[in-house]
């Protein structure tokens, strides 16, 4: 799975030289790039706390036009510099849903999207908890594709139909390996 589908990175999150600057100084967020004006969709679903050009001293001074989204985990994913928004404060999204369009509204040196996540949303919109925002999402996604021995219960049934059907001596084995795989996870003895 692709984290950050379609985009170029253009500057990781960490200890870099300040493009307008050339001061060494730490860079809370990841920049990347499609091209202007580029629909920036969610990475991650939650509900829309700020929507308007980052006023300073908010915790976005600098950001330009910013969407923060409040995650499930109570994180806040920030897009920064955004041309124009699609979204509206309240507003609960889905993780794929276009917030706006990548811009260069802010200090900024051309058109890219600075996606930042934050560990708190308050106060100042969490400024200063930023977190690496690739293994953030790592995370988020392996905790959203966890199998629960629920899950691993109802899965079982299909397995064996898949064995049952095919007299494929190699298939019967791989359904049999996953099969137990899937037990283990349903806590239940191999067969
Ligand atoms: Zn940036």
């Amino acid at each position: 799975m692709e984290i950050f589908p379609g985009y170029r990175i253009t500057s990781p999150y960490g200890m870099r030289l300040d493009p307008i600057t050339g001061v060494p100084s730490f860079h809370t967020g990841i920049d990347m790039v499609k091209f202007h004006r580029a629909p920036i969709f969610a990475f991650a679903a939650g509900e829309v706390v700020h929507a308007r050009e980052g006023v300073t001293g908010s915790g976005f001074g600098g950001f330009g036009n910013v969407v923060a989204v409040k995650d499930e985990r109570g994180a806040l994913q920030c897009y920064a510099h955004l041309d124009s928004i699609s979204v509206k404060v309240g507003q609960k999204i889905a993780e794929g849903l276009e917030i706006g369009k990548q811009g260069m509204t802010g200090r900024v040196t051309g058109s890219h999207l600075h996606y930042e996540v934050r560990k708190t949303s308050s106060p100042s919109y969490g400024f200063g908890t930023h977190t690496d925002p690739y293994q953030y999402l790592l995370e988020l996604g392996e905790e959203e594709y966890k199998v629960t021995a629920e899950d691993a219960k109802k899965i079982i049934p299909f397995l064996s139909a898949a064995y049952e059907a095919t007299n494929s001596k190699e298939a019967r084995a791989e359904f049999n390996r996953l099969a137990n795989e899937v037990r283990k996870v349903a806590g239940l003895p191999p067969e």
